[in-house]
Order: structure tokens, then C-alpha cells, then sequence
């Protein structure tokens, strides 16, 4: 049996990511009912919401599923309590050092994986005891690596240095390439963007919209000073776009980001003013389909890639 979908107990070595704003029960329980595993972003959740959120999708699906947890979020003791409280099987760390809370959650038995941009966060992350790595490349929407490693670089190059399961990220939307990422060494494959463009997602229907409408270079990775971001080329980018020309200081660009820009983009769908996170394979998505047919579409496109394989010789 494939090493992911062993260790999470699922079908489909298929993993939704667990994105801020987008990513609530409807999403995360219509993906692992479809075979996949589904989770939780719960870095745009107060404490009380990521209760509710646990609660309800027990009740829609009885397939495993998880919990995205960003290190750096701000009531992250609170959420750790939740999980443990709730039992949840799966946790996947990101954004931060993952020695701070795999031990902790090992302990009552819980999976965890942490999300690397690098070899050697790779090998940091195996050292503090993860169960696998999910390798995200410069393709990914959202928060993103410093080094600008690709995805066809960075799954190799992690593949080489840990012996743990390596799920690949970044610039994955289909079967065709989720067959060159298992070739590359990936055991299992996290997808995002596509995930976003469903009616499952709890994202707002014109940034889903424009995610359809989006074409090639449409998204761009900035804010490095803080933290890399990648996103739509919107009028909220084209101002920190005008903040480099000015030399903006770090300091300027925090005050020009301010709060809750991430909400008002991709919950509220203020596609002027909002932040609007997604990866660069949203220019090859053209419709929006329900969550389900998504992790069964890019299944069997595996499976017919992988039976042909023998056409390229
Ligand atoms: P901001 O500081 O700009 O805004 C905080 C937002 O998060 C607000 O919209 C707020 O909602 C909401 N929120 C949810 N829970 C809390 C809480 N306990 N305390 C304060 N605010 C909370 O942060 P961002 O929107 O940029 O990011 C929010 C979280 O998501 C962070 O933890 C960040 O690390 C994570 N993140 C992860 C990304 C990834 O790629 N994995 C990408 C971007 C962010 P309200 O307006 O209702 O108060």
C-alpha cells in the first residue's frame, strides 16, 4: 500500500490543503468522503470556530480528516487543546519550527506533518519527529519559501535527504501531475488551489471568479520582507508593487498590509482592497467543480497516465 494513504488510513494519496478562509467543514469532509484527506484551515479560525468547525464535519463525514495549524498563529495553545480534545487524528503544522508542538501531539497519538519550502527545513522537520513532509514549491499560492525553490527542484532534493513519506506541493492540479511528482519521489501529493474552486470551499464566489479568469503570470510572490506571500495581481498588489518603487521600508509594507487583508479578499471578496491567495496553476483552472469529482478526476488521470506511461518510449 502507498506510504500516505497508509498512514492516514485514506483511499487516495490526495491531501486538500487546509488554506485560510477557504478551507471549512463543507470542504474538508466532501474531500475525505471522496477518498482523499481532507483538513481544516484553521489559521483564519477563532478558538470557539474551530470547535464548531471539528464538530460539524464529525458529523458529515466518518472518514479521517485534519488540521491545518500555522505555528504562527496567534491563539495556537487554545487550538492545540482542541485537537487533542477532539481527537483529531492528523494534524499538519506550518510556518514555523515544528520542534514546538510534535512531541506534544505524538504523545496522544496524533499524526503530524509539517510543511517545508527547503532540504533543510526538510531535515529539521524529520529530526523534531514528523511523520511526513509536505514539500511545497514556489508554484504555491500563499505563504511561500524564501529561496524560490520549484517544485520539480525541491520534491528530488527532499526525497534525497529524509527517509519519512514526502507529499509534494506547489503547482499541482492535475493527475498527469501528480504522476511527475511521484516520479520525482513524492509518495503522495497536497493540492490547494484546485480545491478553491468548488462550491464546497468557504471562499467568496468572486474571488472564486477570478481565480477562473486568472492566466498565465497572473499571480506573483511578494512581501518577502514579511512573509513571502504569492497572490493575484490585483490593485492591493499594484500598491505594494508602487511601495517598491518607493523604497518602503518593512516597517511600511506591515502598515500597508494592516490586518485581516486575507479575510477581506478571500472571505469577503473585496477584489480590489483584499489579499487574494492562490497558486499558479490557477490559470489552468477553468471551472468550478464539486470537491469530490475533483479528488476522483485527478485519481483515475493518474491511474490512465501511469497504465500509458509506455507511449513515451
Ligand atoms: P492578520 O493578522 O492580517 O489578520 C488576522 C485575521 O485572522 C483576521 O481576519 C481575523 O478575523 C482572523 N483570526 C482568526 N483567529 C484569530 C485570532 N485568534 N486572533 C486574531 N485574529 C484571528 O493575519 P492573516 O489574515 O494574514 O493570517 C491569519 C492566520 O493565517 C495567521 O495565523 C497566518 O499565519 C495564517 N496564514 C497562513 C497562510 C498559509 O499559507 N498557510 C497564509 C496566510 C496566513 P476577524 O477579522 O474576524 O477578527
Amino acid at each position: 500500500m502507498n506510504r500516505i494513504s497508509a498512514l492516514f488510513d485514506i483511499q487516495y494519496p490526495i491531501v486538500q490543503g487546509g488554506m485560510i478562509w477557504c478551507s471549512g467543514w463543507e470542504l474538508a469532509s466532501a474531500v475525505s468522503n471522496a477518498g482523499g484527506l481532507g483538513l481544516l484551515g484553521s489559521g483564519s479560525m477563532y478558538p470557539e470556530i474551530l470547535r464548531e468547525q471539528i464538530i460539524r464535519c464529525k458529523a458529515a463525514t466518518d472518514r479521517p480528516f485534519g488540521v491545518n495549524v500555522p505555528l504562527l498563529y496567534p491563539n495556537i495553545e487554545e487550538h492545540i487543546a482542541t485537537i487533542i480534545e477532539h481527537k483529531i487524528p492528523i494534524v499538519f503544522t506550518s510556518a514555523g519550527n515544528p520542534k514546538s508542538y510534535t512531541a506534544r501531539l505524538k504523545a496522544k497519538g496524533i499524526k503530524v506533518v509539517h510543511v517545508v519550502s527547503s532540504r533543510k527545513f526538510a531535515l529539521k522537520a524529520q529530526d523534531a519527529g514528523v511523520d511526513a513532509v509536505v514539500a511545497e514549491g514556489f508554484e504555491a499560492g500563499g505563504h511561500n519559501g524564501r529561496e524560490e525553490t520549484t517544485t520539480l527542484c525541491l520534491v528530488p532534493a527532499v526525497r534525497q535527504a529524509v527517509q519519512i513519506p514526502v507529499i509534494a506541493a506547489g503547482g499541482i492540479g492535475s493527475g498527469k501531475a501528480m504522476l511527475a511528482v511521484r516520479i520525482l519521489g513524492a509518495d503522495g501529493v497536497q493540492i490547494g488551489s484546485r480545491f478553491i474552486a468548488t462550491p464546497e470551499s468557504s471562499a467568496h464566489e468572486a474571488f472564486k471568479s477570478m481565480i477562473l479568469n486568472a492566466e498565465e503570470g497572473d499571480t506573483k510572490l511578494t512581501l518577502k520582507e514579511l512573509t513571502p506571500v504569492r497572490l493575484l495581481n490585483n490593485p492591493f498588489y499594484q500598491e505594494i508593487v508602487r511601495h517598491y518603487e518607493n523604497h518602503a521600508s518593512p516597517e511600511e509594507l506591515a502598515e500597508l498590509l494592516g490586518r485581516g487583508r486575507a479575510k477581506k479578499g478571500m472571505f469577503e471578496g473585496d477584489l480590489e482592497h483584499g489579499e487574494l491567495e492562490v497558486g499558479q496553476v490557477s490559470s489552468m483552472i477553468r471551472a468550478i467543480q464539486p470537491a469530490g469529482d475533483v479528488v476522483r478526476e485527478i485519481w483515475q488521470e493518474y491511474q490512465h497516465e501511469l497504465n500509458n506511461l509506455q507511449r513515451l518510449t
